[in-house]
């Protein structure tokens, strides 16, 4: 995800650190990279010369160019303005407290991943203490009510078909079912086409106002780029919804279409999809996706993961980590589980440069990278991965010859392995003053 516009922009930042003073010629370059980058991703081109114009005219007073470190300055400014963009805060999903049950509608092109939406919100408002119930509305996707059916029993949410009866009245129907199974929310899945057409945004009219839900939201498939926006724009015009459920965001999404879809339509991502499974759905955070982005990693997200690990050894193993700091081992293990798509996997591509270590997302993890780094730490000693400060000169070379690698390559590795650490002795610092606040780290 964002892999290359991840590099491209952490480029940029490395030139201008490795920079004293910044002149105004400096901070033009920077912005012509970003804006290069961004448009590369595919980002809407109006909304890069706003997002790039803003930037620059934050970084180009005397209060950033004259300051003590103003290339720190530089990537706080892009780091707040991405947030921005990318919606500012959380934007959460509103139900009415005092209706039982709560509908939910999700709308989309097919294929855009809706019908795994549907589950996988289910899934998520189960584990926030809900009672799902998902009603299979798209009568006209040949199998869309089995697949629904299929995985709703795989997480154990009922699923309310309706056979042979019109969407608008399997909707009407599973609000009453609803109410007989005592469940407190129907997630109602609806028709797709694989083009807006005017039947499919009229079923979605009726049936929005027959059960007239308390969020509609729209699912829409990250690999679409900014084209994004065009379906976004109509569907918002003919529709109307709440918010969008990003989907697919784990596969080479350039990113233009999450990064322009708030700006350009004012909606809100509300949701992202980062995978098949029903348990990859995420509650959009705009200031962590942003770090990440900007390679920073992802703090609130390496602890939600860590929280929720149902392996007792992985969750121990986590708590280790960001109680006692990062060893060799842990990263080891760490890349291990990532072969295995064990839960510690998902941690290492938060950390600090965590995606650009992989190669890849962590799912499509660079086999090759990851057979290298585990050479290089079998050829450590035991003493030195449990305390890689004490690899100094002689030992990198010991390391590079004993695992056929360069001294650079072994330098690079430790050079990740600090940046990763100093990010969990942050953490750490800051859970035990109980002071969480990201934008300090
Ligand atoms: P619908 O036609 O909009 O209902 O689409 P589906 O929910 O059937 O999804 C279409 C395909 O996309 C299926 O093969 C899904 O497994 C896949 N898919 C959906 N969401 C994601 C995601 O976030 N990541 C990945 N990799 N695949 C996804």
């Amino acid at each position: 995800m964002f892999n290359s516009l991840s590099d491209r922009l952490q480029g940029t930042f490395d030139k201008l650190r490795g920079k004293g003073r910044l002149t105004e010629d400096d901070i033009n370059v920077a912005m012509r990279e970003i804006r290069l980058a961004l448009l590369e991703a595919d980002v809407n081109f109006k909304v890069v010369k706003r997002f790039v114009a803003s930037c620059k005219e934050r970084c180009m007073t005397s209060e950033v160019l004259d300051s003590l470190t103003p290339s720190q300055n530089v990537v706080r400014i892009v780091l707040e303005e991405l947030t921005e963009l990318l919606g500012g805060t959380e934007s959460k999903l509103t139900m009415a407290q005092n209706r039982t049950p709560n509908v939910i509608m999700l709308v989309g092109l097919q294929g855009s991943g809706k019908t795994t939406a549907c589950v996988k919100l289910a899934y998520l408002l189960r584990k926030q203490g809900r009672n799902p119930l998902l009603a299979a509305c798209d009568v006209y996707r040949p199998a869309a009510a089995d697949q629904l059916e299929t995985l709703g029993k795989e997480i154990g949410v009922p699923v309310f078909r309706g056979d042979g009866q019109h969407p608008v009245q399997i909707a009407k129907d599973s609000v009453q079912e609803a109410v007989d199974k005592l469940c407190d929310v129907v997630i109602v899945d609806t028709a797709g086409r694989l083009q807006i057409d005017e039947f499919m945004m009229q079923e979605a009219v009726d049936i929005k106002s027959a059960v007239r839900p308390d969020q509609v939201l729209m699912v829409v498939d990250a690999m679409t780029g900014q084209d994004i926006v065009n379906v976004v724009t109509e569907f918002a015009e003919r529709t109307d919804f709440d918010g969008v459920i990003m989907s697919k965001l784990d596969g080479d999404a350039r990113g233009g279409g999450a990064l322009s879809v708030r700006e350009v339509t004012g909606k809100p991502i509300k949701f992202v999809s980062m995978g098949e499974k029903p348990s990859s759905l995420e509650v959009f955070h705009p200031d962590r996706m942003a770090r990440r982005i900007l390679g920073m990693g992802d703090m609130y997200g390496i602890i939600d993961a860590a929280q929720e690990m149902a392996d007792e050894e992985q969750a121990r193993k986590a708590e280790k980590m960001l109680m006692q700091g990062l060893t060799m081992d842990d990263m080891l293990d760490q890349l291990q589980s990532i072969r295995k798509m064990g839960g510690l996997g998902k941690i290492i591509s938060m950390l600090p440069g965590g995606d650009k270590l992989l190669g890849e997302t962590p799912e499509a993890a660079d086999e090759k990278q990851l057979v290298r780094i585990e050479a290089m730490i079998r050829s450590m000693t035991q003493e030195e991965r449990d305390k890689p400060k004490i690899i100094n000169g002689m030992r990198r070379q010991r390391i590079a010859r004993g695992s056929g690698h360069t001294v650079q390559e072994v330098n690079a590795l430790i050079k990740q392995w600090d940046e990763m650490n100093k990010m969990m002795g942050k953490m750490r610092s800051m859970m035990n003053s109980g002071n969480m606040n990201p934008k300090q780290m």
